[in-house]
């Protein structure tokens, strides 16, 4: 049996940040990474243009081998953990191998979700999450025309993009009545829709796919209402479920996902989460920027008992499809009264911005079509400038936003 004081579970991006922390605060220490995947950390963003041929594996690894020796993390790939004992504080590989630990980090992500939809388990019918998928779904992309896309979200989009990257014919479906449900409101998904038709992808809002299509392979999918959309390829892109499966055959908390508390510990002492795995204050974040602070966190804490805290992180999200810019951040569509919005709308051009204030101070900032403002207003919602009393002309492009910083 091995022996490390602090051992990780998952080598994705809270994975490796939470080792590169712990390495940063004391070095020599050997810190083991487990890994049910076998390719070093690579950057999960960057599948969507992976798809379209646009890089080749080794160019989406984060970093060279020099980076892990130089902190001692020692990633185990193809290593997947079967199983946590908290009683004698260990974990046992499916190998059979069993480490003993002092304090533990749980960083396994997520799975893609496919929603209860018949007949997806036919060649053919996909989702996004790891390298292995993109490569699934490149090999294929080869032989299809088209393709039928389910789910109309960021990563949705990003693989349409990529996907008619290739040749293929794309439709996008999504069941809300307008794409980005949760980064947009009508009037701007209304203006993106149309950048979106503009490369050719068709999108079919405010339907629910029923079943996939096929026999020995799939053919397009067959909507709520009876239309047929047609699809050698089947894309599911309906996000994401917390991977819960050790954590809860080990008795942690879990709720939708492990649950943390502000320490990112969870109901085991010497045990901690991050990233798209964790649940803080009843939120499932599923971006980086959260996983990245989650597992500084965490690290800190293993080391040091509670001398870090998570305060939650402000949700931004930027589509990356070249031809469009559109960053949302914060609160972009309150469900309460209270707040305050500005809007500019010039759909002819591709634009679209709001601001949204509470008590005069930005909480939330839609920014399509307009790169320039991104950092300025990012600054200025980190720390809820009150500027809400200067009016929309804050919106107007000779506006400068960053005399205010
Ligand atoms: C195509 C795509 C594009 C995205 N684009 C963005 C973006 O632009 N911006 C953004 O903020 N977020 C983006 N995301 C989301 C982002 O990738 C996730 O938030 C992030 O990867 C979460 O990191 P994580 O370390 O928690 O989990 P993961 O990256 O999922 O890593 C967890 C790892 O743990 C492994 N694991 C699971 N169980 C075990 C086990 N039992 N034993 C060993 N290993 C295990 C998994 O195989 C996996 O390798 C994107 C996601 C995808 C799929």
């Amino acid at each position: 049996m091995s022996k490390a004081p602090f051992v990780i579970v998952g080598n994705g991006i809270a994975g490796v940040t939470a080792a590169a922390t712990v390495a940063s605060l004391i070095p020599d220490t050997r810190i083991p990474i487990y890994s049910s995947e076998n390719y070093p950390y690579y950057r999960r963003p960057w599948l969507p243009d992976f798809l379209a041929g646009k890089y080749e594996v080794t160019d989406l690894y984060a970093y060279p081998e020099s980076w892990y020796q130089k902190r001692q993390i020692q990633v185990h790939l193809d290593a997947p953990v079967a199983s946590i004992d908290s009683a004698s504080k260990t974990i046992s590989l499916a190998s059979g191998e069993t480490v003993r630990y002092d304090k533990l980090l749980l960083a396994c992500g997520g799975n893609a979700w496919i929603p209860p939809v018949q007949n997806t388990d036919i060649p053919g019918v996909f989702t996004l999450r790891t390298l292995d998928d993109a490569l699934a779904i490149r090999a294929y992309a080869q032989k299809a025309k088209s393709a039928v896309i389910v789910g109309g979200g960021l990563l949705g989009l990003e693989a349409a993009r990529g996907l008619r990257g290739t040749g293929l014919g794309v439709t996008v479906i999504e069941v809300f009545p307008r794409l980005l449900p949760r980064q947009l409101d009508e009037e701007g998904a209304a203006v993106l829709t149309r950048l979106i038709e503009d490369f050719g992808v068709k999108v079919v809002t405010g339907a629910t796919v029923e079943n996939v299509i096929g026999e020995d392979a799939a053919e397009g999918v067959e909507l709520k209402n009876g239309q047929r959309l047609h699809g050698e390829m089947v894309l599911f892109s309906a996000g994401i479920r917390p991977d819960t499966t050790l954590a809860k055959a080990a008795g942690l908390t879990v709720n939708r996902g492990v649950v943390a508390d502000a320490h990112m510990q969870t109901s085991d002492a010497n045990i901690f989460v991050a990233g798209d795995m964790a649940e803080f204050d009843r939120r499932i974040y599923g971006i980086i920027p959260a996983a990245i602070e989650q597992a500084r966190v965490a690290a800190a804490n293993m080391i040091s008992p509670n001398s870090a805290t998570y305060e939650g992180t402000t949700p931004s999200n930027t589509l990356k499809v070249v031809e469009i810019d559109l960053t949302a951040m914060g609160i972009v569509n309150p469900e309460e009264p209270g707040y305050v919005a500005y809007r500019k709308s010039e759909p002819d051009k591709g634009v679209y911005k709001k601001l949204v204030f509470k008590d005069g101070a930005l909480v939330g900032a839609i920014l399509l079509g307009d790169r320039e403002s991104v950092r300025p207003v990012t600054r200025l919602l980190a720390r809820n400038a009150e500027i809400a009393s200067l009016g929309p002309r804050l919106l107007e492009p000779d506006f400068d936003l960053k005399s205010l910083l």
